[in-house]
């Protein structure tokens, strides 16, 4: 998972959203009013938008390993009709995702969500990536030493699919390429000491592989004081800032 910027949408589409939500508040049926305008252009527009929010191969919010297809509705549109339209609710998803999430969706005490929503906050600060495994598992509270219960939740695996064989490979062959182009900068650094060109290359590289969200562990979060992002951060600060600014 990745923490994904929602965009704003322009006024007549949310002007759309907006009326379309009343329909279903005065008591119209959520899924019978989604259904119908899931074809229009207004709705188009929305999928367009989340697609662009998923980045270049528009992939799915929740795993971001199968291309996203569909939209879901974070709180489900039962029993939460009240947000069927709500545009800070809908999520890129595929269909894998979707289909397993189905309607359920659990609450804490406090009545918020245990499942984390990529739109509204970072994942990594509730999940932890194991390098061995390819798994991406709850964070552990240093103080009580507690999974944090949001990372515990949404990393089960009747909730969502994101520790599946072909997820947790995908994950490993994007860090193993990533640390790869920092080994490169690093080689080409010693043989040919042109730092501008070595830079430039590695940030290309480091875009190449934006996937599962590891760019951002690697160089924003717990990641980077592995081997050989630590050594990169430690040896060319310069250069650990130009990924930072090229990333964000
Ligand atoms: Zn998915």
């Amino acid at each position: 998972m990745r923490k994904i910027i929602r965009i704003e949408l322009t006024i007549k589409t949310s002007r759309y959203l907006g009326r379309k939500q009343n329909e279903v508040n005065l008591g119209r049926d959520p899924r019978t009013t989604w259904n119908t305008s899931y074809r229009t252009l207004a709705i188009n527009k929305v999928t367009a938008a989340l697609r662009q929010m998923a980045g270049k191969r528009e992939r799915c919010m929740y795993c971001e390993d199968s291309h996203g297809t569909q939209v879901d509705h974070f709180w489900p549109m039962v029993p939460y009709g009240n947000k069927t339209f709500l545009w800070e609710n809908l999520i890129w998803v595929c269909s894998g995702c979707n289909q397993k999430k189905g309607n359920r969706f659990d609450l804490d005490e406090q009545g918020n969500p245990l499942l984390i929503d990529p739109t509204s906050e970072e994942p990594w600060d509730v999940l932890f990536y194991d390098p061995e495994t390819g798994f991406i598992t709850a964070r552990y509270d240093l103080e009580t030493g507690l999974e944090n219960p949001k990372g515990a939740h949404t990393t089960k695996a009747d909730v969502l699919p994101l520790n599946i064989d072909v997820v947790t490979d995908g994950r490993k062959r994007t860090q193993r390429n990533l640390r790869k182009a920092v080994h490169r900068f690093l080689d080409r650094i010693v043989q040919h000491n042109n730092l501008e060109k070595a830079q430039s290359e590695l940030i290309e590289e480091i875009q190449d592989h934006d996937d599962y969200g590891l760019v951002q562990w690697y160089f924003l979060k717990d990641g980077r004081d592995n081997p050989p992002f630590r050594e990169l951060r430690a040896n060319y600060p310069e250069v650990w800032e130009r990924v930072l600014e090229s990333i964000r």
